[in-house]
């Protein structure tokens, strides 16, 4: 094997690999697995495209149409993978449509004095077409969520449909005589298969980010999320506590805090069920996710037991939302009778310690229950 179709072997090994990590990936998404399922096909069309053109499948022009037809798809399947990745999803019609259209050209241009040189600009003005496609959507969509990458993308994307567009309207009015073309003889290829590896390697690298960051975001949500009820746990909810308490001790503004605790839950497991219990639970979460407002946090203190932050709340209104939060969850219609008892406390500026606050709702809390439950007391 000569040193060119060596090269070529090289980075098409390169885009197999690509291939197998996105695989791998998307076997492990579970929300983004058909936009990485997509990559990976893109990655394995374009392999599979460029290995035609090494020996001993370079022979004949068959092998190359269907490689020109492979890399035209494996764009097809980037800009879907990208319009997946962002929330869209593109019918699969214009894309077998244009694909199709695309060896109609192909098989069209063995009549033609010029068939090589358009079979060259078909495959050029091809992958040009989904390239621009992409950039519209990394312009449109992708720049909200990576303001960065996305237009970096977008420029560099933008570069190589235009150098594409150059080269096919060369190939129709020159015939496709000039050896600039990836499987050229010489070594006027190498620059720019180095180049290739290169990008292959950065957008592995961004894959890598993406993944990662992903996965670390879905942790960092985890971790801070009761798994029951879907509102903060209680690490997740102290970590707001004492961002708050930090404000309010830098005299910037107060916060209240609300104890909830259902009453006579114990009752409930007894005679219903624990699944009912549990569902007993969901529900209370709920009422209480929908009388706060946006920047008002719950967590699950304990049990049976939930915790409000209300920043920037007097005791006062406080008490006025915990009212509202009894009566929602009274009304809400389960098929159990559910009250809950809640206690609320307010920082204080001699309050040094977070605790004191929680601890002020606590006995609120308490005394709520020893007057009769189903009732709200304030510190
Ligand atoms: P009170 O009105 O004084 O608050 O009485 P109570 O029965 O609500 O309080 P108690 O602390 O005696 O009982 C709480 C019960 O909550 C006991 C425990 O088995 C139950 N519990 C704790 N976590 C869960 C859970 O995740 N699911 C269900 N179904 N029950 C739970
Ligand atoms: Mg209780
Ligand atoms: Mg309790």
């Amino acid at each position: 094997m000569t040193a060119q179709p060596l090269l070529i072997a090289l980075v098409s090994v390169q885009f197999l690999v690509h291939a197998l990590v996105w695989a791998m990936t998307a076997r492990m998404a579970r929300r983004w697995r058909e936009a990485e399922g997509h990559f990976a096909l893109f990655w394995f069309l374009l392999a599979a495209g460029l290995m035609l053109f090494v020996p001993p499948w370079a022979s004949g022009s068959a092998p190359r149409n269907l490689a020109d037809l492979l890399i035209i798809a494996a764009s097809m399947c980037e800009h879907r993978a990208l319009a997946l990745h962002w929330g869209r999803r593109p019918r699969l019609a214009p894309y077998a449509l244009g694909l199709a259209a695309a060896a109609a050209v192909v098989a069209g241009s063995f009549l033609m004095d010029n068939g090589h040189g358009v079979r060259v600009a078909v495959v050029c003005f091809g992958c040009a077409v989904m390239m621009a496609a992409s950039v519209r959507l990394m312009w449109r969509l992708g720049r909200a969520a990576t303001p960065i990458f996305a237009p970096v993308a977008a420029a560099g994307y933008t570069l190589l449909a235009t150098g594409l567009v150059v080269r096919g309207v060369q190939a129709l009015l020159l015939g496709a005589t000039t050896k600039i073309s990836i499987d050229a003889p010489g070594h006027a290829n190498i620059p720019f298969a180095i180049a290739v590896l290169f990008i292959g390697g950065l957008l592995n690298l961004a894959h890598i980010r993406l993944v990662l960051g992903r996965v670390l975001h879905r942790l960092g949500q985890q971790a801070q999320t009761d798994e029951l009820t879907h509102t903060l746990n209680r690490r997740g909810l102290l970590q707001h506590l004492e961002a708050v308490h930090a404000r309010a001790q830098a005299g910037q503004e107060g916060y209240a805090l609300l104890m909830v605790d259902v009453d006579h839950f114990k009752a409930i497991n007894d005679q219903h069920g624990h699944a009912e219990g549990d569902r007993v639970l969901q529900a209370v979460a709920a009422s209480l996710r929908g009388a706060l407002r946006a920047d008002d946090r719950v967590g699950r203190w304990g049990g049976e037991e939930f915790c409000v932050l209300l920043p920037r709340t007097s005791l006062r209104d406080a008490r006025a939302l915990a009212e509202r939060v009894g009566q929602r969850v009274a009304e809400a219609g389960h098929p159990v009778r559910v009250t809950v008892s809640i206690g609320v406390s307010e920082y204080a500026s001699g309050d040094a310690e977070l605790q004191s606050v929680i601890r002020r709702a606590d006995g609120a809390l308490y005394d709520a229950k020893a007057g009769g439950r189903n009732r709200v007391v304030a510190a």
